[in-house]
């Protein structure tokens, strides 16, 4: 029952949607119930769905102005949380609430050996950084595919990618990672030679540098790809890569927003 509601949900997300609005919704807008029932509908359709389980859907609260900044911040392609919190008439937050390719928010897709991805952390329960936006779920998908197409079908014992942290639940600040805050960037453990992923650094002889150009090539390959941080000299000497304090030991991927359609 669940999956189809969620079927449902893609499928009606899939189509450009007309939401008409007569005033300004959200921090310092006029508030007009049915504007603000108008967008907040359409943003559980979206997957930000904790509006209708517990906000009143025609009133505005501080929870739907942060759901507001977090729809900009995606929308935008920015990894910290930003935005003015409201949804003008005709303005850039609106028409992206009604894009056909609008971004969804979901639980980041578990994977497999054979997708060439794995998100094992979707059953960590102490770890709640398992959530993210339909762009960044559909390139690590397209990154596994390409990965076990280019590199697995011939090295199948190396590692495959593994997915450690996206977002919060409902997106915003965590202590665990300075950005991570719009769900369009995931971290990834380093691979070892032995298959097996994590707990070590470029530097050390475990590591599968093979393997990580594979992958690297194989997200950066995917149209909606924006930059990979890692502390690899031989990898950022490809192009592959970018240093960044304290990407020694895992590689973080971050995608951008597609045109507006
Ligand atoms: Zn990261």
């Amino acid at each position: 029952m669940k999956l189809w509601a969620q079927d449902v949900r893609r499928f009606k997300s899939e189509f450009k949607m007309t939401i008409t609005i007569l005033e300004i919704v959200g921090l310092g807008g006029a508030n007009n119930p049915n504007d603000v029932r108008a967008v907040k509908t359409r943003l559980v359709e979206l997957g930000f769905d904790w509006l209708g389980a517990e906000g009143v859907i025609d009133q505005v609260d501080q929870l739907t102005i942060n759901t507001i900044k977090l729809f900009q911040t995606i929308k935008t392609g920015l990894n910290t949380i930003t935005g003015d919190g409201r949804v003008d008439v005709n303005g850039d937050t609106l028409k992206w609430l009604q894009a056909s390719n609008a971004p969804r928010w979901q639980t980041m897709p578990a994977g497999s050996r054979d997708e060439g991805f794995i998100n094992d952390e979707l059953a960590d329960t102490s770890d709640q950084h398992d959530f993210g936006v339909s762009w960044l779920a559909d390139a690590l998908r397209g990154a596994g595919a390409r990965y076990k197409a280019d590199f697995l079908s011939v090295h199948p014992n190396a590692a495959v990618l593994s997915i450690n942290d996206t977002s919060l639940p409902r997106g915003g600040p965590t202590p665990a990672h300075a950005t991570h805050q719009s769900g369009l960037a995931s971290d990834i453990r380093l691979p070892h030679k032995d298959g097996t992923v994590g707990g070590i650094t470029v530097g050390q002889t475990a590591y599968d540098r093979s393997a990580m150009r594979a992958m690297l090539k194989a997200f950066l390959a995917q149209p909606l790809a924006k930059r990979v941080l890692l502390n690899d000299s031989v990898l950022k000497a490809e192009g592959l890569c970018n240093f960044a304090s304290g990407h020694d030991n895992h590689a973080h991927l971050e995608v951008n927003p597609p045109p507006r359609e």
